[in-house]
């Protein structure tokens, strides 16, 4: 599949998804706590979405049950919500995708659930630090390498965590998953040239312990195959002759920092 880029309307359009997201995921920022289950947040994350006349970009893909994914833990991404019951302590990974007028935005944060243990703080600042760093790399005349180090070296060399190998950002449009694959690993100046009209997902997966993983018994949930705790961080971002454009900035959204 080649790489399908975007016109400035249609980067418009999938912006219009986005800040459909970021409400979403505001709206589920504003309801984690001890004692919610994933599903109830799922619940009011399709609600809200379809009242807003989109669709939940999950919900039935390659018949994934749940509107959103939520990963607490050690699970790294894709779960299902649930019957699973948040704790003091715990972090979440919510991962949301949106579809309006045949647009898709995606877009994931980890959240605190309560107060968090000092080496999950860290995790949290440090993942959501490589992402980004990760955006300024997002623009016409760079490479995907460019990407993918900016990510890891924040990660792995500076702060001792492991980029996930397996799992990979990509491109987004009219399809949730597009070309390219976008690594959160990689050396400076490779692979694919970066131009105007591209839109990608970059999104960093971080374990505190290896990098590699587990899949579960439902054949979705993933998780650290060592049992450690993992974050995921992630943006719809186009690449623009003006620069890098954050589709889904839920950071800049009310309790965008409550994970810092
Ligand atoms: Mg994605």
């Amino acid at each position: 599949m080649a790489i399908v880029k975007k016109t400035p309307e249609q980067i418009e359009q999938m912006a219009a998804a986005g800040e459909v997201l970021v409400r979403t995921m505001s709206l589920l920022a504003s309801k984690i706590r001890p004692g919610v289950t994933t599903l109830e947040l799922d619940q009011a994350a399709e609600r809200f979405i379809r009242s807003q006349g989109c669709e939940p970009a999950f919900k039935g893909y390659r018949g994934f049950p749940g509107s959103i994914c939520a990963s607490p833990n050690s699970m790294v991404v894709h779960g299902i919500p649930g019957a699973y019951t948040l704790e003091r302590g715990d972090i979440l990974s919510v991962d949301i995708g949106v579809v309006k007028d045949g647009w898709v935005a995606d877009a994931a944060r980890t959240f605190p659930v309560g107060p968090i243990s000092p080496i999950a703080q860290k995790l949290l600042a440090v993942t959501e630090q490589s992402l980004h760093l990760a955006v300024p790399q997002c623009v016409p005349g760079n490479h995907l390498g460019d990407i993918g180090h900016a990510i890891q070296h924040h990660v792995e060399d500076e702060n001792g965590f492991s980029i996930v190998r397996t799992l990979v950002g990509h491109g987004v449009g009219r399809e949730m998953h597009e070309d390219p694959q976008v690594p959160n690993y990689g050396k400076p100046g490779t692979g694919v040239l970066l131009e105007e009209g591209m839109v990608l997902a970059v999104e960093p997966m971080v374990n505190v312990g290896k990098h590699q993983v587990r899949l579960a018994d439902d054949n979705w949930s993933i998780f650290s195959a060592d049992g450690s705790l993992a974050a995921h961080f992630e943006f719809t971002i186009a690449v623009t002759a003006e620069g890098p454009r954050i589709l889904t900035p839920w950071h800049e959204a009310k309790g965008g920092r409550a994970a810092a």
